[in-house]
């Protein structure tokens, strides 16, 4: 079953295109990496599939939503699709908890008492079970990272989209980020993640998809993607990442 389905994405702005057609398709429980080159369109695909940026032709599908520009169905596909950015983006005035019960409260409406449940099952995820309580200042940014991947679990997402999610963060706290991700992986979660980190790619994605120039350049399981790239540019992307 497609749980994200993208056909013939275009978008431009202004005069410059830089979706120039991306068909992907990512089936249930799939993990799916995302590379190239700052500019090459990765972010700008993410924010289409999450409705954050409209698309000028092409048809999106995900998590059963027909992509839409109607708010009420932006906001029905919003609550499936969630999306993690470099940034945590924590309100600083509430604690971890308070932090992920937010949307669960104000966007479905749940319970206070069930959505404080749900908040500690999220930061039990995240391994962060006894952080509670504190505040974003209070914790590393991989924790901070770790509570913002917390928060999108506790909406219960069919579909997980990851932005470069530990770019900001020092070597020795990507590595904790990256296992809540692997974790996830192992347990079903269907994922898109543009990442830089190529063993991570290869060690977690069924697949990965390089993009240059608004287009897919080349694509393929993660297995034999990393091992034997095809094209030219694949080659030399490789060769300067891991460089
Ligand atoms: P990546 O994530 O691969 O680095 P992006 O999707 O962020 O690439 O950007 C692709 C291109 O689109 C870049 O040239 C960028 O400057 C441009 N771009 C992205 N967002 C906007 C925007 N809101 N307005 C104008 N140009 C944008
Ligand atoms: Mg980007």
């Amino acid at each position: 079953m497609s749980v994200v389905s993208a056909r013939n994405i275009r978008k431009s702005f202004g005069p410059i295109e830089v979706l120039k057609g991306v068909t992907v398709d990512v089936q249930a429980g799939e993990v799916v990496a995302l590379i190239g080159r700052s500019g090459s369109g990765k972010s700008t695909f993410l924010r289409c599939l999450n409705g954050l940026e409209s698309i000028d032709s092409g048809e999106i599908t995900v998590a059963g939503h027909a992509m839409s520009r109607k708010p009420a169905a932006l906001r029905e596909l919003r609550r499936d699709v969630g999306i993690v950015f470099q940034s945590y983006n924590l309100f600083p005035h509430l604690n971890a908890g308070e932090n992920i019960m937010l949307a669960p409260v104000q966007v479905k409406g749940q319970s206070k008492a069930s959505a404080r449940e749900e908040a500690r099952r999220c930061l039990a995820m995240v391994g962060l079970e006894d952080r509670f309580q504190a505040y974003p200042d209070m914790l590393s940014g991989g924790q901070q990272q770790r509570v913002a991947i917390a928060r999108s679990l506790a909406m219960q997402p069919k579909v997980l989209l990851f932005d470069e999610v530990t770019s900001a963060l020092d070597p020795e706290l990507t590595g904790e980020v990256l296992a809540v991700i692997e974790d996830l992986a192992r347990q079903g979660m269907t994922m898109i993640l543009v990442t830089h980190e190529m063993g991570f790619a290869r060690r977690v994605a069924n697949r990965t998809i390089f993009m240059k120039d608004g287009i897919i350049h080349e694509e393929g399981p993660s297995t034999d993607f990393f091992t034997t790239p095809k094209t030219p540019e694949l080659i030399a992307f490789l060769r300067s990442e891991i460089g």
